[in-house]
């Protein structure tokens, strides 16, 4: 292994172990309200990207929110109906 792949590869653990530092630090009601399906965040922020009230910054023009953020979260929904929020999903 080469130096340069040693520096890359304490640069990924170091990157890694931040981040699951900043994770933990992160509230627990704000994790409870995230969605963890991927595919879910995915069909919605779909559903958003094709929305005629979607601004180029990800801003909703019905509902003024940041949609990057709103997408992921489980108890919000479209402010004409386009998704629903999510119900029972697994913790
Ligand atoms: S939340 Fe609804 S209205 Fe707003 S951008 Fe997404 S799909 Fe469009």
């Amino acid at each position: 292994m080469s130096n340069l792949d040693k520096i890359l590869k304490m640069q990924k653990e170091f990157s890694l172990k931040n981040s699951i530092k900043k994770i933990k630090k992160i509230p627990q009601h704000i994790k409870d309200a995230i969605i963890p399906d991927i595919a879910i965040i995915h069909m919605r922020k779909d559903i958003c990207d094709s929305c005629e009230f979607l601004t180029k910054n990800h801003r909703c023009l019905k509902c003024g929110c940041l949609m990057n953020l709103k997408v992921k979260l489980k108890h919000t929904s479209c402010p004409i109906g386009k998704w629903d929020k999510v119900k029972n999903l697994p913790q």
